[in-house]
């Protein structure tokens, strides 16, 4: 974990693993400090409200949650006392989404013997999950603290004459999607609308939506981009996004019309210029949903979790590369 300045106000503490849960936050050092997300357990949590200290004395008063998963969410409850910000979607959607219990009972899983063994026999990749999450993270005495402020298309921070712009641009990643542009220091903390040399995992929403938002932030013109997971960026890491998801559903297209299951066209697919990002395999994720949209399913079906670490694990051996999620 490292904090990293982006602006004369504006940091971000970047988890460089890149791999599932390791979600970045950011912070703007005006007007009473805001957190944007809050890391995926109390220990990196911890870390980072303790590298935020180094520029920011006092506990933020304000958070933002950028959307409702984990790994955005977990880390809520240190911010006692300060108004949370969200969507209006997001304190149900958390409940959906965000249970820890459902990732720590993984996490406990692979540590007992005999419940790895099962796990191994029946999910190999849930348990290739499993093992991954419980190098880095322990949920152990995480509650789930809901947003205290809500709002539905946009919400606006006057932090001491520095404007912060909450923008909803959801459903595209998730429910919940939010940007949040600092239009005088030319930067947007944009959540998991954008990934970075990781390959992205959407769950809700449509492709449509995604490219809609990614031209929003392309027409904000910032000059930093914190992306909710990666290394920061410049618009070149938007427009390289939009790329991967253009190229994942032409692909798509045609595995589709060739009558190939998901998981049958992303063994097929290849990486192409992706293959060096961080877990490529996930790219199964991205051509379920797009077979989600071919469906007409609906944009909010839900995920088996299990199933789909286990597709993912497919694909990775299908390809001949390590399981990484
Ligand atoms: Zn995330």
């Amino acid at each position: 974990m490292k904090m990293q300045q982006v602006s004369d106000h504006c940091f971000a503490v970047l988890n460089e693993k890149n791999r599932v849960c390791d979600a970045n936050s950011g912070l703007i050092n005006r007007g009473g400090g805001v957190v944007i997300d809050t890391q995926s357990d109390l220990p990196h949590a911890r870390q980072m409200i303790e590298m935020f200290g180094k520029v920011w004395p006092a506990m933020p008063k304000r958070v933002v949650n950028t959307h409702e998963d984990g790994d955005h969410v977990w880390g809520n409850q240190l911010f006692e006392g300060a108004e949370i910000i969200a969507h209006k979607s997001v304190p149900e959607r958390m409940k959906l989404e965000a249970a820890p219990e459902e990732t720590q009972q993984l996490i406990n899983g692979v540590k007992d013997p005999a419940k790895r063994k099962f796990l191994e026999e029946h999910h190999p990749g849930a348990a290739a999950a499993g093992k991954q999450l419980a190098e880095d993270y322990d949920l152990g005495g995480v509650e789930l603290v809901p947003p205290t402020t809500l709002f539905e298309e946009r919400y606006e921070l006057d932090l001491d004459g520095t404007e912060a712009h909450l923008i909803y641009v959801g459903p595209c990643h998730q429910v919940g999607d939010t940007i949040i542009h600092v239009p005088k220091e030319r930067v947007v903390f944009a959540g998991d609308v954008l990934f970075r040399q990781c390959t992205p995992m959407g769950w809700t929403g449509s492709f449509q939506q995604w490219f809609q938002c990614l031209d929003l932030i392309d027409q904000l013109n910032p000059e930093v981009i914190v992306p909710g997971h990666g290394p920061i960026c410049g618009l070149e890491g938007v427009r390289e996004m939009k790329a991967y998801l253009q190229y994942v559903i032409e692909e798509s297209k045609g595995c589709f019309a060739d009558g190939l299951t998901s998981l049958d066209a992303a063994k097929r697919m290849e990486f192409g210029p992706y293959g060096d990002w961080r877990a490529p395999a996930r790219l199964y994720m991205n051509v379920e949903r797009a077979y989600r949209e071919f469906r007409n399913d609906p944009a909010d079906a839900p995920w088996d979790k299990l199933a789909t670490f286990d597709a993912i694990y497919t694909v990775a051996k299908a390809k001949g590369i390590e399981a990484e999620f």
